[in-house]
């Protein structure tokens, strides 16, 4: 999630500067984006550690939830028919051990099946930013920072969405940002310039996502060109959500929930409900679909937790994540046919657990950076086809083993 449309005023003169080709880094004459955008993003600069107020450096809390054992599917074998990839936007292997000990040495993400480590560069083999890592994931190929489902070249990516919808399946996408933000953007859309927030609204018109429930309202209702793109969405025969109230009451097969203007608010103001309602109604319509569907699910506010610094934000985006994993699994669990893969774009803050203790729930923690980081991430499967996922390799290889465990290839980075 990219946070510096709601954190901190920005001048105009600064936004022109960030409408930027979107690989920049490829091209010497223009500045590095990611280097404007991080500046813009945390301005005021953060506070050097020793002076970031303690509370933003550690959590403790009571366990926020129990996480009773979930028994592997048991009945006749069957081959994998729906996928449920989550993603934690920002969570390394140290973001899992602040959740872990915050909630008394229990995540739903322990019960996993199989268990591999993703490496995230981008294109450049730098450290990758949530476009870059997305495109590998959605369709199998590296590119720059910045670029949705594209690269430097103009080649256009087609995300593994559109192979699902070409095999029947219903498809959908549930994440805590913008709908046009990079990550959700990247299953749905091509575009080079993951900032260029009205035009990747104006693209999801055709996207092959049938299910939608995220923030980004006014980019599809306040726009430049005066277009009112939930008009068009309803003259596509999808349902239109912009309260929870109405977003609960959404029966499909198609439909789009946009429940905030910018972003969604981050925990405990979003709470628990925006998830959990976004999840169980994406699993409810998608189900329905004879021939499967492919759900996305994105923990997106851990990223901007990793950004701010700030140990307590972290952990409460953490857990709610773990939760939306522990709902994937109880579904697979059940139903047998459902691959659920769990895991990050790539590590934010350099954030390291240097204190605390799981009897106590207490975390604390101390961070490298503001930026991201070049750490692996985890992977954790669960359901048929969870084998695929063990080992250390390559982010793109997400998107080919998936494809493998659906019988739709290789499952091998070409
Ligand atoms: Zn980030």
């Amino acid at each position: 999630m990219l946070a510096l449309r709601m954190k901190y005023p920005v001048s105009v003169a600064l936004l022109s500067g960030l409408l930027l080709s979107a690989c920049a880094t490829l091209h010497p004459a223009a500045p590095a984006r990611s280097v404007v955008i991080d500046a813009l993003k945390h301005q005021p600069e953060p506070l050097p550690a020793a002076e970031i107020p303690l509370d933003k450096r550690e959590y403790q809390g009571p366990a926020a939830y129990a996480v009773p054992a979930l028994a592997p599917y048991a009945g006749p074998k069957k081959p994998v028919k729906n996928i449920i990839l989550l993603i934690g936007d920002g969570m390394g292997p140290a973001q899992v051990t602040g959740g872990l000990m915050a909630n008394h040495g229990q995540l739903y993400m322990q019960q996993a099946q199989a268990t591999g480590l993703a490496i995230t560069h981008n294109q450049a083999g730098k450290i990758t930013d949530s476009a870059a890592s997305a495109t590998a994931m959605a369709t199998g190929h590296k590119t720059c920072n910045g670029a949705i489902a594209t690269d430097s070249a103009g080649h256009q990516f087609r995300s593994i969405m559109w192979d699902a919808r070409a095999h029947g399946k219903a498809t959908g996408l549930v994440v805590a940002c913008e709908l046009t933000d990079a990550t959700p953007a990247c299953f749905a859309v091509v575009h080079p310039d993951r900032n260029d927030a009205e035009a990747i609204a104006a693209k999801y018109l055709q996207a092959p996502i049938d299910f939608m429930y995220a923030g980004g309202l006014k980019y599809f209702t306040q726009r430049q060109d005066h277009a009112d793109l939930l008009r068009q969405w309803r003259a596509q025969g999808y349902q239109i959500a912009t309260t929870p109230r109405e977003a609960a009451a959404l029966t499909g097969p198609r439909a789009v929930a946009l429940l905030a203007e910018t972003g969604p608010p981050r925990l405990p103001e979003r709470t628990a409900a925006y998830m959990r309602t976004g999840v169980g109604k994406a699993l409810e319509v998608l189900g329905k679909n004879d021939q499967g569907f492919f759900l996305m699910v994105e923990g997106s506010q851990i990223d901007d937790a990793g950004h701010f610094n700030d140990a307590s934000y972290n952990v409460r985006e953490v857990l709610d994540f773990d939760q939306q994993v522990g709902r994937a699994f109880a579904f697979a669990a059940a139903n047998g046919e459902t691959l659920v893969v769990v895991t990050a774009d790539h590590e934010t803050g350099g954030y390291s657990i240097v204190d605390g203790s799981i009897p106590s729930g207490k975390v604390v923690a101390k961070f490298a950076t503001t930026k991201h980081s070049a750490v692996v991430v985890p992977v954790f499967a669960y359901g048929p086809g969870s084998e695929l996922f063990t080992g250390l390799y390559q982010n793109t290889e997400i998107y080919y083993r998936i494809k493998q465990a659906l019988g739709w290839g290789e499952g091998k980075t070409p």
